[in-house]
């Protein structure tokens, strides 16, 4: 059967999965790693470098480097996450052609997906070069609450990297998925993933093979990097001290500084101290070398209130679960930040049972949705005999339309189960309306205007009555992998509009296509063709 991969691509590492004889597991890249760095750049001479080359020349060409795009992947410019964001990254972003965002590298321009698919293409070139057979279709998981948007702009840069996205699902579905397939049992598991940037809760019931999402929550803003910050902000105030020296006046400084306090957080996930040595800080005469120790309860009073955020968000998914903390039956921690004792001793505490130990933080959702993509497979080629793998989901933000006052009419509530459909009907607010505008939003504000315009569209030639007497109804459906469509149909003459909701991406048909091509000029994949030999897996270094 022809191959399919799973890829969790994360903010800050993206892993690729595949089933090999029956067995999933992890397709390393250069060096044997089993994580890539989400980290893409461009030389002075307009070279592209990706994953761990990119992030290796991170600190020298700041510039030109990206990292963290997913937490732009599929927003609007002027959302107010990309002006957040701008304020917070050193690369230059500009607006896109659709309203979309754009990074500016060295002069030149590029769509997020299409630097997604950078790395996307660069992990697929991994799969290949262990299969030794090319691999055109995929899985990809993205966080349970990105909009209808977002998972386009997703499935765009699978595309972008020349593979054909089979289904996009839901980070922690996938974590469940690995730890779940093919075992018979009944169990209520809660999926706690800290990432880089991001945290994520969902609530799932597996009953032999069926997993039902119960509840999602989640935190955008909370991930590893706060926990580097405080340690930043630490090692600042004590070099202000200690040396007189402010390391934010000084970039490259700053950034090694970031670096070393990473890795004094992951050295204290297992030790129960660290130094920090940073020679050569100020300059001229005035340069010295920066030395501090950090104990792991040091780490663990800078961080208390984050873990504490992450209980309360546990907290919040089991209430809309439904459940009480003793009807969690397994517990599956996700993301590198997991590592850390205390928040694994937090978690048990909580839960009054140990997280499972079998579980690998950074790969877990790779491998589920490589598990996904297998079933996805066997599906279409033995119909109900193959791999009977269910997936209930749930979607992350209420869904419904604009009404008058700029107010938001929900039809479809947050953590409603998909696929979905959901009707209302409406009627005209003027005498004589003969047309009416409806704007399908996502989001959870009252207000219309707080709200994610997915798309917008004119129901014309109603009949001139007085009004409230037109009846038109609005239908939303949301398909298993989250993709929305929204109908109005006009009750008396049978006239509908429809929209399917694909084209908020800001990204063009022709643009995908370009970007295709540059894509694979640039990122080198393996081509496997009936007369290619083989190639040598590149040595680990
Ligand atoms: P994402 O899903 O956002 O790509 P990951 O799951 O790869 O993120 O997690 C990355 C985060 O995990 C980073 O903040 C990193 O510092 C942190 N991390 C990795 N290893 C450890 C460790 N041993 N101890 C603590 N944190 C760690
Ligand atoms: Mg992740």
């Amino acid at each position: 059967m022809e191959p399919v991969i799973g890829i969790d691509l994360g903010t800050t590492n993206t892993c690729v999965a595949g089933v090999v004889a029956g067995t999933p597991q992890v397709f390393p890249g250069t060096g044997g790693h089993n994580t890539t760095p989400s980290v893409f750049a461009v030389d002075e001479e307009g070279r592209w470098m990706v994953g761990h080359g990119a992030r290796r020349q991170a600190i020298t060409n700041s510039e030109g480097t990206v990292w963290a795009f997913k937490r732009l992947i599929g927003r609007q410019w002027g959302s107010p996450d990309q002006v957040r964001f701008s304020n917070q990254f050193p690369y230059q972003l500009v607006k896109g052609p659709g309203g979309d965002v754009r990074f500016n590298l060295r002069g030149m321009l590029f769509s997020v997906p299409e630097v997604a698919a950078s790395i996307i293409a660069e992990v697929k070139g991994n799969a290949e070069a262990t299969l030794g057979q090319s691999v055109s279709k995929a899985v990809i998981t993205v966080p349970a609450y990105f909009n209808n948007t977002r998972r386009q702009a997703t499935k765009n840069a699978g595309e972008i990297a020349g593979l054909e996205v089979l289904q996009v699902i839901n980070e922690p579905t996938a974590a469940a998925l690995s730890f779940g397939v093919g075992r018979q049992f009944n169990k209520q598991v809660l999926v706690f993933d800290l990432g880089g940037g991001t945290f994520d809760v969902s609530v799932l019931r597996i009953t032999e093979g069926v997993f039902d999402v119960l509840a999602t929550s989640g935190d955008s803003y909370l991930g590893g990097e706060d926990f580097d910050q405080r340690i930043v902000d630490y090692l600042t105030s004590r070099m202000k001290e200690t040396h007189g020296i402010d390391p934010r006046s000084d970039g490259m400084l700053f950034q090694r500084l970031r670096e070393a306090a990473e890795q004094a957080k992951c050295e204290l996930s297992m030790a129960a101290t660290t130094e920090i040595h940073l020679p050569f800080v100020g300059s001229g005469a005035a340069s010295a070398h920066f030395h501090e120790s950090l104990d792991r309860e040091d780490l663990e009073a800078l961080c208390e209130d984050l873990i504490e955020r992450t209980v309360a968000t546990c907290l919040r998914a089991l209430e809309k679960a439904g459940l009480v903390r003793d009807e969690i039956d397994e517990i599956i921690l996700v993301g590198g930040q997991t590592r850390m004792p205390m928040i694994q001793s937090r978690v048990s505490e909580l839960f009054g049972k140990e997280p499972r130990k079998n579980v690998h933080p950074d790969e877990v959702v790779a491998l589920g949705a490589a598990l996904h993509g297998e079933a996805l497979l066997d599906t279409r080629s033995f119909g109900d005999s193959g791999n009977d793998v269910i997936l209930k989901d749930v979607t992350p933000l209420s869904l419904g339309i604009s009404i008058a006052e700029d107010f938001f009419h929900v039809l479809i509530p947050a953590n409603t189960a998909v696929p979905v459909s959901a009707s209302h009907v409406f009627t005209t607010v003027r005498d004589g309306q003969t047309s009416a505008r409806v704007t399908l939003l996502q989001g959870e504000s009252g207000l219309a205007e707080e709200n994610e315009v997915l798309g917008e569209f004119m129901l014309t030639g109603l009949r001139e009555a007085p009004r409230g007497e037109v009846a038109v109804k609005v239908s939303i459906d949301i398909s298993e992998d989250g993709m929305v469509s929204v109908r109005a149909r006009d009750l008396e003459t049978g006239k509908e509009q429809a929209i399917e909701v694909t084209d908020t991406t800001g990204l063009s048909q022709h643009e995908i296509d370009e970007a295709r091509r540059s894509v694979q000029d640039e990122v080198a994949t393996a081509s496997f063709g009936e007369a290619d030999e083989l190639v040598p897996v590149q040595a680990a270094d």
